[in-house]
């Protein structure tokens, strides 16, 4: 069926754009079920593709609005959403959107009860768009998202483990995300050639730590940025402090500065930021008078 809707329209599907198009009925069920759109709410899909998941979207919330990059589809999506008058796609780069603004359109022509964002994303796509959308603190309420096997892995992972890295410790930080279901490439026309995980990723509304994420994201990328070095030689590279200023900061966290980076929690990081934030300072905490807080 897929293939002879896509063969009317004369239409491949592009590689590089990630249209891989979920034909299992299940899956796609699934996916509904996690995002439990409501009448009253606004439900965002990037990349509608066929409009498959749209339409079914369609039937339960207030209103979908699909963001799609590739106009050759505009002619498909006409036939497969007509008559569904909740929907509407805009042919643009999910990338490029402001979304802050257009999320205050949005709640301008509300109220909303939740926003909720559905994707099956494109592999090139899902780093990217998600650190852009958690780090936006966005009003989202969930995101339920289609995402290659080793993404959901590194999403998910254990601090020491080897999938753990900057993007589990944002995901954390934002997010309760739990794994919905695997789904293998037979889900799929064409077949990609890795499997996938639906991920339901529930927007926290106060994260676990108290530290801002924007204080906390320089460190975690700078004790990322070279896994093999240690905790000490990373942050002192990567921040522009001398070892030993790095070094007092992670004792007075508790950190011993010969870890690696990969090994601390989110926790541990906001700790260590807090240290080197009063480090800074050249003793602990000034208040604003210069005097001791
Ligand atoms: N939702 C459909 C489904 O489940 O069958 C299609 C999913 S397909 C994996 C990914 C879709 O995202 C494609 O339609 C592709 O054209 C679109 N896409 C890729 N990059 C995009 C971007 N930057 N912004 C918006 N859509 C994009």
């Amino acid at each position: 069926m897929v293939r002879s809707l896509l063969s009317r329209y004369g239409k491949r599907p592009t590689h590089r754009w990630g249209q891989n198009f979920l034909v299992h009925r299940p899956t796609l069920e699934r996916i509904v079920q996690a995002a439990a759109p409501g009448g009253a709410d606004l439900v965002i899909e990037i990349g509608p593709g066929l409009g498959t998941l749209t339409s079914a979207l369609a039937l339960q919330a207030g209103r979908v609005l699909a963001m799609e990059l590739d106009r050759d589809l505009e002619n498909l999506l006409a036939e497969t959403l007509a008559g569904l008058d909740n929907v509407e796609v805009r042919y643009q780069d999910a990338l490029a959107v402001d979304w802050r603004q257009l999320l205050a359109v949005e709640f301008a022509a509300g109220p909303w009860r939740e926003v909720k964002v559905v994707a099956n994303l494109p592999f090139y796509l899902t780093t990217p768009i998600i650190t852009r959308l958690l780090e936006g603190e966005l009003p989202l309420t969930r995101l339920v998202v289609m995402v290659q096997r080793e993404v959901a892995e590194r999403f998910l992972a254990l601090p020491g483990s080897k999938a753990y890295g900057a993007i589990t410790v944002l995901v954390r930080y934002f997010t309760e995300t739990t794994p919905v279901t695997r789904v293998p490439p037979t889900a799929f026309y064409p077949p990609p050639n890795v499997e996938s995980t639906v991920l339901a990723m529930e927007v926290r509304s106060r994260p676990p730590v108290d530290t801002p994420w924007r204080e906390m994201s320089p460190v975690i990328r700078g004790a990322f940025g070279q896994r093999r070095k240690t905790l000490a030689n990373a942050l002192a590279a990567a921040m522009g402090r001398t070892r030993s200023e790095i070094e007092a900061a992670l004792r007075l966290a508790g950190v011993d500065p010969r870890r690696r980076g990969e090994t601390l929690s989110l926790g541990e990081f906001a700790a260590v930021t807090g240290a080197l934030k009063t480090d800074c300072a050249g003793s602990p905490s000034h208040g604003p008078d210069g005097g001791p807080q």
